[in-house]
């Protein structure tokens, strides 16, 4: 009989036969788009911290001058002894970014997407959700007692024969991702909007990756398409560059998730030096296009060049940039070359993405210089010779 840890064992091998095995990588700081990847230095292309606020100097000064106040962690949940006055400037900071009446606040973009799920739909409700929803919604989804109708990646037409098959239902959620993580895909919020009025359903649109990168001041996918969304959920992980998730949206669903969301009833609150970090970086944000316009520059360049050599590159003008390598084993493959010409960026493969469409998935930050740019793409350009991937 198998002991506890052959079985185990067994399952591991098992992925490390179809090539889908998973390892850590150590990082140590370097230059803001650089780091020490196991000893050696690699230009990072495949950090979230879309606009380099991470390192920023006022973002730090923010976090240590709270520290002193507050110490470390924040000892409890918001609804016990966790809350302090960050927590509330913050909220309101993100509900004023956002242009909602109110924001609540998480300990992740994965927990508010779990926690919002499951506290707004019931049994006797249908969520409609994309096929390429991001890993947390599909597990928010699972949580909830609704049932789940997944639509064709942002295909419309699709979701619209769902909506017109669903009408049994008490309350319909559409729920998508606002830009599309593996995809770099941006989803047709407008016409979802025209669906939902016309369907009379909510929407709710996870904008991770297009804070602080789309729209008037990068309020996210809702300012880029002029529209306002019932929910709309976020992260401080990406362009904002601290951690914490975020609701934002009417007063009364604020309300709501502070007595309904498990996930923040029962977690404990964000320290409030993260809370004071991402403050100021919000307010940087809203101040200073800069960073922002030097990061849609740098994203214009990386996707010519890449078109240009004939690659399959695939999403709208977002800083997720995937470009199409094919087998799972030659897009492993093509990794590890452009590692080996020190450049990190992941391979993407199955069941991430769909069979025969492993990718590397860049992505781009307003931190990379010309020079890198130019480095990605000569490594890109002689890789890709070597593989026959261009076209
Ligand atoms: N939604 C999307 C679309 C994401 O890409 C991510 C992060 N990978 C999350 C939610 C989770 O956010 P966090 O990292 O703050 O938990």
């Amino acid at each position: 009989m198998l002991s506890f840890d052959d079985k185990l064992h067994n399952r591991v091998k098992e992925m490390q036969e179809n090539a889908l095995y998973r390892t850590l990588r150590t990082m140590e700081a370097a230059s803001r788009s650089a780091r020490i990847v196991d000893g050696e230095k690699k230009i990072i292309f495949s950090s979230n911290d879309y606009l380099g606020l991470a390192n920023d100097k006022r973002l730090i000064h923010a976090t240590i001058e709270a520290l002193q106040q507050f110490g470390v962690g924040s000892s409890g949940s918001r609804l016990t002894t966790g809350n302090t006055y960050w927590h509330e400037k913050l909220e309101k900071k993100i509900a004023t970014f956002k242009q909602t009446e109110a924001a609540r606040l998480f300990s992740s973009g994965y927990l508010a997407n779990i926690g919002v799920l499951s506290a707004l739909a019931e049994a006797e409700d249908v969520i409609l959700s994309d096929q390429y929803n991001h890993a947390s919604i599909i597990d928010g989804c699972r949580l909830s007692k609704a049932k789940t109708c997944i639509y064709r990646h942002v295909d419309m037409e699709d979701l619209e024969r769902k909506l017109a098959a669903t009408t049994k239902y008490k309350q319909r959620f559409i729920v998508t991702d606002g830009v599309f993580s593996m995809d770099g895909s941006i989803a047709p919020l407008d016409r979802m909007m025209e669906l939902a009025d016309h369907y009379h359903a909510y929407v709710i649109v996870d904008d991770a990756h297009a804070t602080g990168v789309l729209g008037q001041s990068g309020r996210g996918t809702s300012a880029y398409f002029g529209i306002v969304p019932d929910v709309v959920i976020g992260t401080c992980s990406k362009a904002i560059g601290t951690e914490g998730g975020f609701v934002a949206g009417s007063s009364t669903l604020v309300d709501f998730l502070m007595n309904y969301a498990r996930t923040f009833i029962f977690q404990t609150a964000l320290s409030p030096a993260i809370c004071a970090a991402t403050y100021t970086a919000i307010e940087l944000i809203e101040q200073d296009a800069s960073r922002r316009e030097h990061l849609h520059y740098n994203i214009r360049k990386v996707k010519e060049g890449l078109n240009d050599m004939g690659y399959a590159v695939k999403g709208d003008h977002t800083a997720i940039i995937p470009v199409i390598i094919g087998e799972q084993q030659l897009a492993l493959e093509f990794a590890k070359e452009l590692e080996e010409k020190g450049i990190y960026a992941p391979a993407i493969r199955p069941p991430t993405v769909p069979n025969g469409e492993s990718r590397i998935r860049l992505t781009v930050t307003a931190s990379h210089s010309m020079k890198e740019i130019d480095d990605v793409l000569h490594a890109f350009y002689i890789i890709g010779k070597k593989w026959g991937v261009l076209r």
